[in-house]
């Protein structure tokens, strides 16, 4: 049979799409399957009560200004042609990371973060001094490095286990599959992504990416075909063949590219392979809260906070449903352009899918009262001054994650058996996005970018 397309992408994710603008872009016929009914996976948007609400953008990490080279977002639209101005990026404010006794800010200017370290840390100048230039000069983007632990290797430069712990908190609550540690590749590029490039907003959210991205992808001829789950990836002798929707077409290709996640790839394949890549253990609750006056009419500044309460940062699935010791606090409103009409802040908590997929509807609508109890008492706790009641409310479980994104366990991060270089068992068949290794936004763009060019676009690829 001829194949009617030269690449199918599984998923309309940022991945998914930008994987498909590459193709497009050089005449590949290619077709991206999407089970939902919007483009945007794990990044999407909904509307509530008439609010136009974002699913996951706090921020988009990796700000550069317009014209800076080499950096990853830079990169990026130039591999997509799409010029800067389009996504008309608002900075940062300025961000927090707030532990018990002590308090560090950070900018989208690397020596605010520096003369505060130095400042509350002064013992610790030549290991962060250190870590700056290690970070400066490792190869996070190379494709065979293998795992190492970044706790064990910043602790040969960090004496002091306070700092230590600090510096940790955003870069795995922003991009960590693996539990109180994270690779050191993966390490360097949160840090990077986070402190010395930092945050901006699309005006307009993430709706607005999500459209450019689409218009862009449809102007170059590419197909997409939404309400369209794949359940079955079929290959012969190990050599993918195509993809078998839920309503039972077979669709044709010479290459697969899966954005839906390692193990949820492997659970598709016809055929078996001798690979079961682990479904990650990290999920989390949203509560978005809204307000009728904005933060910066109490005086409230910051645009995120990282905030916790134990002595130590424990990033893990907790043994409850939701672990209110600690969050990262957005307000959306604190960037340079505030274009919303509510004051709004959303609250983001660890949480384990397995307990909330276990409640009768009932005990879920209660447990999440306990969820919006919490928010609230750490917006109490940070900004005394809000004492104004929210007029809208809204939160998201692991298992709404779930239902939208099918993301085994309603990982966010996936797995923690990633694939590097894209490559699975089945010739022809790769993984993009999140299990790829790249994550967030930006990082997903640059996944299904440079898995396009190195799979489907190099000489010798096909
Ligand atoms: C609450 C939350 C907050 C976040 N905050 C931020 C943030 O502030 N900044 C940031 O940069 N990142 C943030 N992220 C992370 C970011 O959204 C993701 O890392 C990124 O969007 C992942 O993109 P992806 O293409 O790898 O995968 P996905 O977005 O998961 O895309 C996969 C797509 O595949 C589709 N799919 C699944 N199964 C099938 C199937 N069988 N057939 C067809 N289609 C299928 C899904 O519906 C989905 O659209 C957040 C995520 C969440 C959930």
């Amino acid at each position: 049979m001829n194949n009617v397309y030269d690449t199918i992408i599984i998923g309309a994710g940022m991945s998914g799409l930008a994987a498909g603008i590459r193709l497009a872009m050089f005449d590949k016929k290619v077709l991206i399957l999407e089970k939902h009914t919007i483009a945007g996976g794990l990044n999407s948007f909904y509307a509530r009560k008439g609010r136009k609400l974002d699913v996951g953008l706090h921020a988009m990490t990796n700000f550069a200004k317009k014209g800076e080279r080499g950096k990853p977002l830079t990169k990026l639209l130039k591999q997509l042609r799409i010029p800067y101005g389009e996504l008309a990026l608002n900075e940062q404010q300025g961000s927090k990371i707030i532990f018990p006794d002590t308090e560090l800010s950070f900018s989208n200017d690397l020596n605010v973060f520096t003369d505060d370290v130095l400042e509350k840390f002064p013992e610790e100048k030549d290991g962060f001094m250190a870590l700056l230039e290690d970070i400066r000069n490792f190869n996070e983007v190379s494709l065979d490095n293998p795992y190492e632990s970044a706790k064990e290797r910043v602790a040969r430069m960090i004496g002091d286990e306070n700092l230590r712990e600090m510096i940790f908190c955003p870069l795995l609550i922003y991009g960590s599959a693996w539990e109180d540690d994270m690779d050191f590749s993966q390490f360097v590029i949160m840090f990077k992504s986070i402190f010395l490039e930092g945050f901006s907003r699309p005006e307009g959210g993430v709706r607005r990416v999500i459209s450019l991205l689409m218009k862009k992808y449809k102007a170059l001829g590419g197909e997409v075909r939404f309400r369209s789950g794949v359940n079955e990836i079929i290959s012969e002798n190990s050599v993918i063949k195509g993809v078998k929707l839920e309503n039972g077409e077979v669709i044709t290709a010479s290459k697969v590219l899966s954005s839906i996640g390692y193990p949820e790839t492997v659970s598709n394949l016809n055929e078996k392979i001798e690979l079961d890549p682990k479904v990650g253990k990290l999920s989390f609750t949203e509560t978005i809260l809204c307000y009728n006056k904005k933060p910066k009419d109490f005086g409230v500044e910051d645009t995120i906070v990282f905030y916790n309460e134990n002595q130590k940062y424990h990033y893990r699935r907790p043994s409850t449903l939701f672990d209110e010791k600690s969050a990262v606090v957005c307000l959306p409103n604190n960037f340079e352009i505030d274009d919303y009409e509510d004051g709004m802040i959303r609250l983001t908590f660890m949480a384990n899918f397995d307990l909330w997929n276990d409640l009768s509807p009932e005990e879920y609508d209660l447990e999440k009262e306990k969820v919006l109890t919490a928010s609230k008492d750490i917006v109490r706790k940070l900004y005394p001054q809000m004492d104004e009641e929210p007029n809208f409310v809204d939160i998201f479980t692991p298992t709404t994650i779930k239902k939208f994104t099918s993301h085994h366990g309603g990982t966010v991060y996936g797995s923690t058996d990633k694939s590097r270089d894209g490559r699975t068992p089945i010739k022809g068949l790769y993984i993009i996005g999140t299990d790829q290794g790249f994550l967030g936004i930006v990082g997903a763009m640059l996944s299904g970018i440079s898995m396009a060019n190195l799979h489907c676009l190099m000489e010798g690829s096909n």
